[in-house]
C-alpha cells in the first residue's frame, strides 16, 4: 500500500506547477487527494469560491499566503484543504505529532473550523483537537500529545506552550492564522508574537483576514516569508 501511495503523491505534486486558475471550475480540477475530494463532495462542496480558487494553487506549491477576503467568502476551506493535502503528501501519521496549528480568535470560530474539518477530513486518518479553554486545562493537557491538527485560540495556546510538557510542535509544518484582523482587535498582538517565537521557523504559513489593517500587515511581516498576496475584491 505504502509504495502505491507514494506514486500517487508524486503524481499529484508534479501537477501543482501546472495549475491554471482560469481553467478551474470544480474542486476536482485541482490535483487533490481522493480523500479530500470525497470529503468535499460528501459535504456538498463542488465549486470553489474565489478566495479558494485564487489561493489553493499557491498554498499547494508551498507558498506563504496573505489572503484577504470578506466574511462569508469561504476562507475556512482555503486553509483546511491545503492543511489536509500537506499532511497527506508527507504521509503524516499519528506518531508524527502536531503537523498543523490553526489559530482563530474565538471559541465559536474554533468549533466551526473543527466541525468543517471533521466533515471534509473524514476520509483522512489525522487526529484533530481543540485548545480553546472553557474545558479543564488538565483534560486538554493530557490529550494534546500526538494530535496532528490543533485548532486553538491564542491565549489558551500560549498557556499550553508555557505550562504543558506534553505540548510539542517541533514537527510543525503549517501555521494558519485565521481571521487575523479579529485576533488583533481582541488584543492578542503580544500573545501572537510570543507564539510565533515558540514555533519552528521552517514552516508554511497561511494568514487570512477579512480586512488588511496596519496591525495585520505587522503580523504578516512577523509571520510570513515572501508571501503571495491574494485579495478577492467585491465586484461593484
Ligand atoms: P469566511 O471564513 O470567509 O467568513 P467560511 O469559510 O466560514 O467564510 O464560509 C462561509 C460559508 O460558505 C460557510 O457556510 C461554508 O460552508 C460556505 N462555503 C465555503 N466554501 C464553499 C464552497 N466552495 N461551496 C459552497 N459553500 C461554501
Ligand atoms: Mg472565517
Amino acid at each position: 500500500k505504502g509504495e502505491r501511495e507514494e506514486v500517487i503523491i508524486e503524481k499529484l505534486k508534479s501537477q501543482y506547477k501546472k495549475i491554471n486558475v482560469n481553467k478551474i471550475k470544480n474542486f476536482d480540477d485541482f490535483p487533490l487527494s481522493k480523500a479530500t475530494i470525497k470529503g468535499l463532495t460528501d459535504s456538498g462542496y463542488t465549486v470553489p469560491t474565489d478566495i479558494q480558487r485564487q489561493s489553493l494553487g499557491l498554498s499547494l506549491r508551498g507558498q506563504d499566503i496573505l489572503g484577504a477576503a470578506k466574511t462569508g467568502s469561504g476562507k475556512t476551506l482555503a486553509f483546511l484543504i491545503p492543511v489536509l493535502e500537506i499532511l497527506y503528501c508527507k504521509q503524516w501519521t499519528r506518531l508524527d505529532g502536531t503537523g498543523a496549528l490553526i489559530i482563530t480568535p474565538t471559541r465559536e470560530l474554533a468549533y466551526q473550523i473543527f466541525e468543517t474539518l471533521r466533515k471534509v477530513g473524514v476520509h483522512h486518518d489525522f487526529s484533530a483537537g481543540l485548545i480553546i479553554g472553557g474545558k479543564d486545562l488538565k483534560f486538554e493537557k493530557s490529550r494534546m500529545d500526538q494530535v496532528n491538527i490543533i485548532i486553538c485560540t491564542p491565549g489558551r495556546l500560549l498557556q499550553h506552550m508555557d505550562e504543558n510538557p506534553l505540548f510539542d510542535c517541533r514537527n510543525l509544518q503549517v501555521l494558519v492564522l485565521d481571521e487575523a484582523d479579529r485576533i488583533l482587535d481582541l488584543g492578542f498582538q503580544q500573545t501572537m508574537n510570543n507564539i510565533i517565537q515558540n514555533i519552528p521557523k521552517e514552516r508554511q504559513t497561511l494568514l487570512f483576514s477579512a480586512t488588511q489593517t496596519k496591525s495585520v500587515q505587522d503580523l504578516a511581516r512577523l509571520s510570513l516569508k515572501d508571501p503571495m498576496y491574494v485579495s478577492v475584491h467585491e465586484h461593484a
